[in-house]
Order: C-alpha cells, then structure tokens, then sequence
C-alpha cells in the first residue's frame, strides 16, 4: 500500500462494511468562492491579533479560543448558526455539532457544496487531504522556500495536511506556528551534524518487522506506515508515509506470535503512523488479538488524530475501544491553537469512554518555545481532560535543525510551569536518548546544596528553603 491509498482496506480477518473507497487527491473541490479570501484572512488576523503575544517574526502566534468565540461573533449569522447544527454523521441525535468560526469560513471559501455529513466523515476527509502544490497554493500565500520544496515533489517524508487541519493555518503568513508544522520547506534538505535518520535507533531493536522491542517489559507496535496528516518534525519520517508497513494479517499475526513468546512483555504502545488511522474493525481485531495474550496488562494507543482529524473520534469508534480496558491513550498536541472546539469534543468522547488521555508535546523553535504560549496549551489540555504529560526535545532526525532548540529553552519551560500553575499541567521534560538510550529526564535544579543536616531546596520563585533531612545527611554525599 502507498501513501496515496487509504488504509483498513487490506485483507483482513473481519468484514469492513464499506470499503476505505481510495480517491485520487487532486479530487479536492475548488469551486467558486463565496467568501472572500479577504473575510477568511482578516478573521484570523482577529484571531490573532486578539491575545496581543507574539503575532509576527518567527515565535510562536496563537489564535486563543476567546478570540475564536470573537471570530465568530464577527462572522455571518449564518456561520454562527452552523455552530450548533446536529453532528448527522457521527449518527447521534443527542450530540450537539461543533465548528469554529475559521473553519466556517474555510469551508465556505473552498468545500461550499460539501455537506456536514461530509465534512464531518473522517474518511472524507482523508480522501480529500491537500498533498500537492496546485492544491496549496489555491489555499496558502506560499513562500519560496515551500513553493521550491513542493514543486520538486517534496522531501522524504510526504506531505498530506486533512482538509480539517488547513482550515486553521493562516493561509498569509508561513511563519505561523501550525503551518510550519505541516508545509514542508525546503530547509527539511539542510541536514546538519548530529542529525540520523533513526536517531533513536529503533531498526536495530526490531525482531518483528513494524515490532520494536527497546524496553524489557514493553514493545512499541507500528500497524502501518500511514498518517491522514505529516508532521515535519516527525521522529519516524523514514518511515511513514512510504508504504512499507502494511496492516495485513500476516505480519501482524508474526508480531502476535512474538509477544505470545513473549512474557516479559506487559504493555503494548500502538503508534505511529497513526493506529486511528485503520477502521473500526482493523483496529478491534488487532486489539482484541492482544487482550488474548495473558501477560499483555494494557495497551496504549499513541495518535494526533483528535488533533488533525477530530472527525475519526466517532461513538462507534469509543464504544468499541471500551472493550479494551484498560486502554490509555497518547494524545498529540503541540500548540494551543489546535485546542478547537472539534478537538475539545472528540477528547470528551475518549475520556467518556474511561480512557486516560495523556498530552505527548514536541518542543519546536518557532511554534511552541515560549513559556506563555505553552502555559496556554496546557490549560486548555486540562479544560479538555487531556493530562500534559511529556514535553519531548525534538529528536535529531535529517533536516530538522530548523525546529530544535536548545536544551536550556525547555529548561526555561518547565521552570515557567512548576509552580506558576497547576501541577497536573505542568509535563515531564524528556531527551529520547540518541542511539536508543531511552527516555532520560531532564528537571531546572531544585536541590542546590547542603548545610549539616539540612538540604538547601531552590522553589519556583527562586528562593531558597531548608529541609531537615537527618537521614540524608548522615547516609550521605550525594546531595552537594
Ligand atoms: S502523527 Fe505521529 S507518526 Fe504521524 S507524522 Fe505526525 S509525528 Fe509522525
């Protein structure tokens, strides 16, 4: 299977219903506007404009969800009712239909014959993702840099963004923190020292094809290689997209067999591409033929889904993932502007259904490397009961220097959260160590010495307190 066809639709040991139907992307619907791309551009100037951060160069901008409810009051009372209509394609009469003002605007712009039943189809929607440059440049002002890179028919990894999650980018401005998450430039060329393209070395601990076993009592499960929308910065970029990990029975049922041979093995993260990706009934059957095996305690299930594509976070999708209990989930959010009300929906249906969410972060220069942009993303992570849990140092992969910062900047995050808000939204900060080291901790210096019997602690304001720790002093040196 290749990139540009759609998954679950391969050989499988339960019926599909209907079929993934693949669709050639160019199949995007363009027709005559009626709205100005004058209203759409002005809208989300008042997004931004509206929280009076960063709003130009290259630091992160945001559009806050106040500034979305401002949005919409200024939007057509047309695309105000739209906001409440009933979600028809999630078949649930009781639930209420939530879109936010720039996507009313977006889909009025470019998809104005496309239905909400439609819209709101995540298999809609992954066949009209935009992946090509005629597409892009009818949506985005490109700059030179990602003009060159799509007409020279990209980069390794493949571009695809969902219809859903272009409605957010800022079609003017390239710098705008979503958009250089997901349009390539040709910076993604520039590969510079340190760099690998399996920079935590993941081929040499795979016994399985799409199996990697680092971690004695845990794997890390890849089902397939597809992702409806790519991340520029993502850590498996020789991997996804290119058609090489399939979800067919056989290598799944050898994957299978090696965790039935397996007893050491008691946690199973699925992940990347993205597991959500697969149909309902793909991913049943797979989770179902692990919850056979003893020894397997919990899944985990890692996607960026209801951040890119809230539309797959359907009821049948959460009533038959409450089957598998206990079943977590890594959820992956990266900035407060894919905080919408769409998103916010599709993590209440999950946590509804009795899965923890946990919020995976990448620290990205230019997107979210700002203490008060990052303070705004995990608040509205705990208003959407997703639990801020790891804060990653993006990964050394090719052509990725443009998006790393230095240490000292996450530093700098973690000690602008500890303390200043609430301890459940302030994540652990973590290097995934080069070379598969695993995960490695990183924290600002709290314990700044010792005095007798007293351990000298350094709190958020950077004052200094003594703790009476007689043990620690008489066993020891370690504190200094
Ligand atoms: S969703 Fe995950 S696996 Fe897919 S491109 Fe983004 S970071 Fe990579």
């Amino acid at each position: 299977m290749t990139e540009s066809s759609f998954v679950g639709a391969d050989s499988s040991p339960v019926s599909l219903g209907s079929p993934e139907v693949e669709e050639p992307p160019g199949s995007v619907g363009l027709s005559t506007p009626q709205t100005s791309i004058d209203t759409i551009k002005a809208a989300a100037r008042v997004s931004r404009d509206g929280l009076g951060s960063r709003t130009s160069g290259s630091g992160p901008t945001t559009n806050s969800t106040t500034v979305l409810s401002a949005v919409a009051d200024r939007a057509p009372a047309t695309a105000k009712a739209q906001s409440t209509r009933i979600d028809a394609a999630h078949r649930d009469p009781g639930s209420v239909r939530h879109e936010n003002a720039l996507t009313t605007l977006f889909r009025e712009r470019f998809f104005p014959d496309t239905s909400d039943a439609d819209w709101d189809d995540w298999r809609w929607q992954s066949r009209h993702r935009i992946r090509t440059l005629e597409q892009f440049e009818k949506m985005l002002d490109l700059s030179v840099e990602e003009r060159d890179v799509l007409a020279d028919g990209g980069t390794l990894l493949p571009t695809a963004v969902t219809p859903y999650y272009m409605s957010l980018l800022d079609p003017e401005n390239p710098l705008q923190a979503l958009r250089k998450t997901v349009v390539p430039t040709t910076r993604e060329f520039q590969r510079s020292p340190g760099e690998a393209d399996d920079p935590l070395g993941e081929d040499g601990h795979s016994p399985v094809p799409g199996l990697v076993h680092r971690y004695p009592d845990r794997v890390l499960l890849l089902p397939l290689d597809f992702c409806s929308t790519y991340c520029r910065y993502c850590t498996r970029s020789r991997v996804v997209g290119h058609g090489e990990i399939q979800p067919n029975v056989q290598r799944l049922e050898a994957i299978f067999h090696y965790l039935e041979e397996s007893p050491q093995v008691r946690d199973v993260l699925i992940s990347g591409g993205d597991p959500l990706a697969l149909s309902d009934e793909k991913l049943d059957w797979i989770l179902g033929r692990l919850q056979a095996i003893p020894h397997i305690e919990f899944v985990r299930i890692g996607t960026k889904m209801p951040a890119v594509l809230p539309q797959r976070i359907t009821p049948e999708l959460c009533t038959m993932l409450r089957k598998y209990h206990p079943l977590w989930m890594s959820v992956h959010f990266l900035h407060p502007d894919e905080c919408t009300p769409e998103a916010k929906q599709a993590c209440s249906r999950l946590a509804d259904a009795g899965i923890p969410l946990g919020s995976q972060t990448v620290l990205l220069k230019g997107v979210n490397d700002d203490v008060d942009i990052m303070k705004q993303l995990v608040h509205r992570l705990l208003l959407m009961r997703v639990r801020p849990y790891y804060l990653y140092q993006c990964d050394p992969i090719s052509g990725s220097a443009h998006f790393r910062t230095p240490v000292s900047k996450g530093l700098e995050i973690i000690q602008g959260l500890r303390g200043h808000t609430t301890g459940y939204a302030a994540p652990t900060y973590v290097i995934d160590a080069p070379g598969g080291g695993g995960k490695i901790v990183l924290q600002p210096d709290s314990v700044v010495g010792r005095e007798g019997n007293d351990v000298l602690l350094r709190n958020f304001e950077g004052k200094v307190f003594r703790y009476p720790d007689h043990e620690g002093g008489a066993v020891g040196t370690h504190l200094s």
